[in-house]
């Protein structure tokens, strides 16, 4: 059986129509679901018991239910969720001076293997339905009493190998009878597999791309990020140039700084020729400490003078605020756990 959470409005309509109910019964039931999030169909009052029934019957209900929730000192909020197979994911609520930002989760595990990441240490399990993860936005949506104005797809996974889940699911976030959250306040962020990248230009959504970029050099990228071996950095690029063609939209490359493996001199100089004059930001991450992995962070003069260099020579760089590392919440510190966990 389908979660309801999987259908965006339209959809919903046509499911609803093959169950001989009229559309504004799925507006109805949408409005229920995201403007006033009810826990359950018995909820929806202004619907038959009949029809509640019908719709018990057709469709299951998914909510995360809370296993942990930790609070980072500097306010950042990250909840460990059950979903109903038992397995578990992170998802990181963000303050920030323009609103609340949520890190979702795509995936239970990653298959991307990079070598700095934490997201990927265990076997991969399977791709999130669009429901898990329009809900991750909705539990905590219920349990902080808040309205989240921006989406970040930099929780654990790929966002681009469950491609077809992750276009439909922001396709349900940004719907304007429901959670009404901006396109544009939206950001998914790929290792770069680039097929997608091509695809998402094609599509008609305004969100933003980030591209976990964190090597000029196809060698060094290809040990720390194993796509790169079949994605090399010249095909990376080609298709970031077709999205900012297609688009007209700025990419945003995220780069950790890893101290003495991407932070010198040379390494700038990489960035600056591979970049320039194109509509770009660089988002420089001091690269976070993961368990059993030697990557130490580039001490914050380098990180300074790196940043100055690039911004000196014509590419629009800035660091990227550390949040929630005291409590593992941070960019590549998540991790997929079974409920069994601490
Ligand atoms: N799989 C997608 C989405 C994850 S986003 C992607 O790779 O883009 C998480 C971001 O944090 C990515 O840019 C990732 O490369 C970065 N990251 C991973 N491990 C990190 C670490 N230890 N320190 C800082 N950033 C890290």
């Amino acid at each position: 059986m389908k979660s309801i959470k999987n259908y965006d409005l339209e959809e919903l309509k046509k499911q609803l129509l093959e169950l001989n109910e009229k559309p504004y019964r799925a507006e109805q039931v949408f409005k229920w679901l995201y403007v006033d999030k009810v826990n359950s169909f018995d909820e929806m009052t202004n619907l038959s018991l009949d029809l509640r029934k019908k719709l018990k019957e057709h469709f299951e209900f998914t909510i995360h239910k809370i296993k942990t929730k930790q609070s980072s000192k500097d306010g950042t909020k990250k909840y460990l969720f059950e979903l109903n197979d038992g397995n578990a994911i992170e998802t990181v609520l963000m303050e920030y001076k323009y609103g609340k930002s949520l890190c979702v989760s795509s995936q239970v595990g990653c298959k991307m293997g990079c070598k700095f990441c934490a997201s990927t240490g265990l076997p991969f399990i399977r791709s999130l339905t669009s429901a898990e993860i329009v809900e991750q936005i909705l539990a905590v949506e219920r349990d902080e009493n808040i309205k989240i104005s921006n989406v970040v797809f930099m929780g654990i996974g790929e966002p681009f190998d469950n491609y077809e889940n992750v276009i439909n699911a922001i396709r349900i976030i940004n719907n304007q009878k429901g959670l009404s959250i901006g396109a544009r306040h939206i950001s998914i962020s790929t290792s770069g597999l680039v097929p997608y990248i091509y695809k998402l230009a094609d599509e008609n959504i305004q969100c933003t791309l980030s591209i976990s970029l964190h090597c000029t050099n196809n060698e060094k990228r290809s040990i720390l990020m194993p796509i790169n071996r079949k994605y090399n950095i010249e095909e990376l690029m080609k298709a970031c140039k077709y999205y900012i063609e297609k688009t007209n939209r700025r990419i945003s490359f995220e780069y950790a700084l890893i101290k003495g493996e991407n932070d010198n001199i040379e390494d700038a100089n990489g960035l600056i020729k591979l970049l320039k004059g194109m509509l770009c930001h660089v988002n420089l991450i001091p690269v976070n400490k993961i368990e059993n992995e030697p990557f130490k962070k580039t001490n914050d003069k380098n990180i300074i003078k790196f940043r100055d260099y690039l911004n000196e020579n014509g590419i629009v760089a800035t660091v990227r605020r550390e949040l929630g590392s005291d409590i593992d919440a941070a960019c590549g510190q998540l991790r997929r756990k079974s409920v069994n966990d601490k």
